[in-house]
């Protein structure tokens, strides 16, 4: 049985006046997530909150399948909240998440799913790989090439968002799912947390910190110390045991799903993270 130890820190940050981010962590059902609301008045702490708690009540069987269910469940619930609250209209948030699943009765697999800008990161034998790939303008261009990395990371319009839930009332959800092996760390944040904190910074913190609660604090305090320019929010999610079916799908040749052990050898720690992007396309 896959066993894990978790930590989070949320915070206003240096500028705002409101937190509109939400995070979930479900130990029970192994469930974990973090969401970014935006929209005036009230509208983006309502979203961001309707996303982790539908995300919690719906997921019905523990499967990829049923967690994109219950993300387009939550993005119809903001949706018609905000066609039915006038100073909720436009209210959206992204909505990022782990899970425990078990598709098939095969080896439990972490399962993620991503809508918007905010990340799921894995951090495996020193490597940080973003396994999500951000739903923005920004990231557009930086995929077509028109913009390099290092551009695309300062850009002043890196905000604007191609995807969101509470937008439309159906939504695209990008999914896939991967053998957890003991020793890996997800990260769950908001951008908040990558757009005040350097990439080489993130894996250092990452890489030194033992207890998962003081890793996402240190996080938030570094993101603060950067500016502190959004709210900020952090999942640190360890796997303490992977319960022997990673050992087992490596004992009989069985490929990681997600291609998430293709990331052996490597000695110096940086963000890689085209290798696992590239194998999550949106679900058909
Ligand atoms: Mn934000």
């Amino acid at each position: 049985m896959t066993s894990f130890r978790v930590g989070s820190a949320s915070d206003v940050g240096q500028l705002r006046t409101n937190n509109q981010d939400s995070k979930l962590i479900a130990d029970a059902v192994s469930v974990f997530a973090v969401a970014d609301g935006m929209g005036g008045h009230q509208g983006g702490e309502v979203a961001s909150a309707i996303a982790v708690e539908t995300l919690e009540a719906v997921i019905s069987e523990p499967t990829t399948a049923s967690v994109v269910e219950a993300v387009k469940e939550a993005n119809r619930r903001i949706f018609s909240r905000a066609e039915d609250t006038t100073e909720l209209r436009g209210m959206g948030t992204t909505l990022v998440a782990i899970a425990l699943v078990n598709q098939d009765g095969a080896d439990e697999e972490i399962a993620w799913v991503n809508v918007g800008d905010s990340r799921v990161y894995l951090l495996r034998d020193g490597e940080l790989h973003q396994l999500s790939r951000d739903h923005s303008l920004v990231e557009d261009l930086r995929r077509g090439g028109q913009l390099s990395e290092e551009e695309a990371a300062i850009h002043p319009q890196r905000n604007i968002l191609t995807r969101a839930l509470g937008i439309d009332q159906e939504v695209e959800v990008d999914s896939d799912s991967l053998l957890p092996l003991t020793g890996d760390r997800f990260l769950l944040c908001s951008d908040g947390l990558f757009n005040e904190v350097d990439p080489t910074t993130l894996v250092d913190t990452l890489t030194s910190g033992e207890d998962p609660d003081a890793v996402a604090h240190e996080l938030v305090r570094l993101a603060n110390a950067g500016g502190g320019r959004d709210n900020i929010t952090c999942v640190v999610v360890d796997v303490t045991d992977d319960g022997g079916g990673a050992t087992r799908a490596a004992a009989t040749g069985a490929s990681t799903a997600g291609g998430a052990t293709a990331v052996a050898g490597a000695t110096d720690a940086t963000v890689v993270d085209q290798s696992l992007v590239d194998a999550a396309e949106p679900a058909p």
